[in-house]
């Protein structure tokens, strides 16, 4: 009696769990585009506010070059990363968006009021 209430128990958590991945499933295809299209707007507006920007250090004006030299950056430290620790999983933070051109002070995009702030220098061992 009571061994067949724990098993409808179990089944009943089974099914509770089978339903939250159905319903994950069936909301992919909603979650992913609304992903996508929320990044790719993140990306115009750190764009849209690196452009124009006077670098505080030299007063040179940033522009898209700066946003590309940020990713090159972003994308060489990652892969250090990951080639440092292959089997380490990292949730990483990414603190730079953009780089001077001309004197290479790197910026940080930061979503609170859409701004660039110098990033904040870490010692790295
Ligand atoms: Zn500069």
């Amino acid at each position: 009696m009571s061994m067949s209430r724990l098993s409808k128990r179990l089944k009943r958590r089974k099914g509770f769990g089978f339903l939250i991945t159905v319903l994950f499933v069936l909301l992919l295809p909603v979650i992913l585009p609304i992903a996508l299209i929320q990044d790719r707007l993140r990306t115009r507006r750190i764009a849209k506010v690196v452009c124009g920007f006077i670098c505080v250090s030299c007063g040179a004006t940033l522009g898209m070059e700066a946003v590309r030299l940020g990713d090159e950056r972003w994308r060489a430290i990652i892969a250090d990363l990951h080639s440092r620790f292959p089997d380490t999983r990292f949730r990483i933070f990414r603190d730079i968006h953009a780089i001077c051109p001309k004197c290479e002070l790197e910026y940080m995009y930061q979503d609170v009021d859409c701004s660039l702030v110098v990033r904040p220098q870490r010692e790295c061992a």
